[in-house]
């Protein structure tokens, strides 16, 4: 496989440069894919150097476009990469720089939110999770649409916490461009204005590092907001050991009054009737300070209370079920239709007694 090649003579042949290619196939920038590209190969080069050595890497590009991030990393010697773009006026211009590249590029055509990333690279490349010092030599790459990069990563950090998809090979890092307020949220540190939801949850399985901004300007077409390049690097051992899914519910909660004091959003994990007593419980035994407000939290804090969290869910099975919104609803609907209190407390989801 090209990944044995010996690198050293894995610099691209002359070819039309990407501008040159954007002319040449009529790549007109689709504003529904949101698509901004970059021509530039001194700032693509920038990026790529963003994501380490890539000799002899295997690459996942994740919306190659044009082509132009494609070629910097097959310039940074990758042995292995593997593109994949969901719009198929780009796979020509991608077929021509394939052709270039000593088949050292795989072009698939697809869509990288149900992309099946597992199967696209042998398994022989995989390196146990717990390997410190020797990672696998695999990198995920990409300047995605902002509509498509925060519902990716989340999926991405989720697959951190189970160890599946792209990192069933391991700890796989990612070299991935955000909207800057984007960047900004997934990097802010506790205190911080910026400190949200995603900045706990990218921070509890990953090391998160903002590397430099992009100004829009240097995008064709230019969009309204600067970019952000952020590189992470999956923790061996995540700061939070609890299913990914209860701390998510745990954080969703305590972030949705973010000026509030904390133990705010965590009553509402609570069904009304035990609301107090819970919430009170848990904060003792977490033994987090109630009145300090969402921004202030640490992942010591959130691990405390998701570890807490998951004590009265193993104490109670249908507490974790429970969504103060969909009770909200079901009043909400009760009210409109006239529902009797009993017709209500009968419906599936009625609030939970504890
Ligand atoms: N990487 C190129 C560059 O830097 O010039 C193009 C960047 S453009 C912002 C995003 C690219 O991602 C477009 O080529 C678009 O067609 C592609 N794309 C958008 N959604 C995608 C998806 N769900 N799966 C794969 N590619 C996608």
């Amino acid at each position: 496989m090209a990944a044995s090649r010996k690198v050293g003579s894995l610099r691209l042949p002359p070819l039309p440069t990407v501008g040159e290619l954007i002319k040449l196939y009529n790549l007109r920038a689709e504003k529904q894919l949101s698509q901004n590209f970059l021509l530039d190969l001194k700032l693509t080069d920038k990026i790529v150097r963003q994501a380490g050595s890539l000799t002899g890497a295997h690459v996942c590009e994740v919306g190659p476009g044009p082509g132009g991030l494609t070629r910097s990393i097959l310039n940074a010697e990758a042995a292995d990469v593997l593109v994949v773009e969901k719009d198929s006026r780009f796979i020509p211009g991608l077929k021509l720089l394939s052709e270039a590249s000593a088949g050292r590029l795989r072009i698939v055509h697809g869509d990288i939110l149900t992309y099946r990333m597992d199967r696209g690279f042998p398994a022989a490349i995989s390196k146990a999770w717990e390997e410190v010092k020797d990672p696998p030599n695999l990198h995920i790459i990409g300047n995605l649409p902002f509509s498509v990069s925060t519902p990716l990563i989340i999926k991405w950090l989720e697959n951190i916490a189970d160890r599946t998809g792209p990192f069933t090979f391991g700890r796989a890092r990612l070299t991935l461009t955000f909207q800057k307020e984007v960047a900004e949220r997934l990097t802010a540190s506790t205190g911080s204005r910026q400190r949200s939801r995603l900045s706990i949850m990218a921070q509890y399985l990953c090391t998160v590092k903002k590397r430099f901004v992009i100004p829009g300007r240097a995008f064709v077409p230019k969009p309204e907001v600067d970019v952000g390049v952020v590189h992470f690097t999956p923790l061996v051992k995540p700061q939070i050991q609890q299913p990914f899914k209860l701390v998510e519910k745990v954080v969703r909660n305590v972030f949705q009054f973010r000026r509030k004091h904390c133990h705010k959003g965590i009553r509402m994990l609570f069904p009304e009737a035990c609301r107090l007593e819970l919430t009170e419980e848990m904060m003792q035994r977490a033994d987090v300070d109630p009145v300090l407000r969402p921004t202030e939290l640490t992942i010591p804090h959130i691990r405390a209370l998701s570890d807490a969290y998951a004590h009265l869910c193993a104490n109670d099975p249908n507490l974790f079920s429970y969504d103060f919104r969909e009770e909200l609803r079901l009043k909400h609907l009760g009210r409109n239709h006239h529902t009797s209190v009993d017709a209500f407390k009968e419906m599936p989801s009625a609030p939970q007694p504890c």
